[in-house]
């Protein structure tokens, strides 16, 4: 019999870096509304639009502001907001040369929110979506109708990540194309989803989704796009200890096939 292949552990989630993203989303407003204020002051002519003017770069920076229950409250029009400066800055984020940057930036700014909002009312409804490239490009296993086709022979993120949902009951899809992915999503409702995938389909999620709170995983590439993609097992992992409400013990089940456990 095959020996079993131990279990990927959960790390720690690690420091979501967002700074840039919020450097900007919050910079740029206030320095206007700065701007428009003491042009006010100092000029009596069009000073009503001026005050107008600022009154309005305050209310752009406002959704920047809110955190945890707040943030979950009006969770579709900060996204939809945010999601707004993320791609009207991205064309300025290519031509530096800086666009993973600002995107990875927006995504570990959102984390951040949604790790803030879910630290202490975990999430009872997560799902987690994944993108077919995971799967070893050569591999005939049919992890799109079932993931437990998986042979889990260990060479693709796969058969480690089908271990720990089965162990654990995790909900998941794996897609091949986004649309099925937000329609999968949409239908089964959930508090949570947990998105792995690469930058640019993140952010497409992001804008689609702005409604469900996303914690999202960027896939590494080290074939390129699309073709045998990779990520980190225990990442999704430990966001799911950390932000999903855990079953109890009698929710959770054995793995059940020979060979996997
Ligand atoms: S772990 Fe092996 S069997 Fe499972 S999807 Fe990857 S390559 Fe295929």
């Amino acid at each position: 019999m095959k020996e079993p292949r131990a279990l990927p552990q959960p790390g720690p989630l690690p420091v979501e870096r967002g700074a840039l993203f919020l450097w900007v989303r919050r910079g740029v407003p206030l320095a206007l509304a700065v701007f428009a204020f003491a042009f006010a002051a100092l000029h009596s002519a069009g000073r009503g639009w001026w005050l107008l003017a600022g009154t309005g770069a305050l209310a752009a920076a406002w959704p920047s502001f809110l955190r945890g229950e707040a943030f979950l409250r009006n969770q579709a029009t900060v996204m939809r907001q945010d999601c707004l400066w993320t791609n009207a800055l991205r064309p300025l984020a290519r031509r530096l040369g800086l666009e993973d940057a600002w995107i990875l930036s927006f995504c570990g700014h959102n984390n951040q929110r949604v790790r803030e909002a879910l630290g202490g009312r975990r999430a009872r409804r997560a799902l987690i979506l994944l993108p077919h490239c995971i799967q070893m490009a050569r591999c005939k296993a049919g992890i799109l109708d079932d993931l437990q086709a998986c042979y889990d022979c260990g060479l693709c993120p796969v058969g480690d990540y089908m271990n720990a949902a089965l162990l654990n009951r995790w909900e998941g899809r794996i897609t091949n194309r986004s649309h099925k992915a937000y329609r999968e999503a949409r239908e089964f409702r959930p508090d949570l989803v947990v998105a792995v995938s690469c930058t640019d389909r993140l952010i497409k999620g992001l804008t689609k989704m702005p409604e469900i709170p996303c914690y999202v995983i960027p896939l590494s590439l080290p074939h390129g796009m699309c073709v045998d993609t990779d990520f980190s097992v225990p990442h999704v992992l430990a966001a799911m200890e950390a932000l999903v409400e855990p079953k109890r013990p009698g929710d959770i089940q054995p793995l059940r096939r020979e060979g996997i456990a």
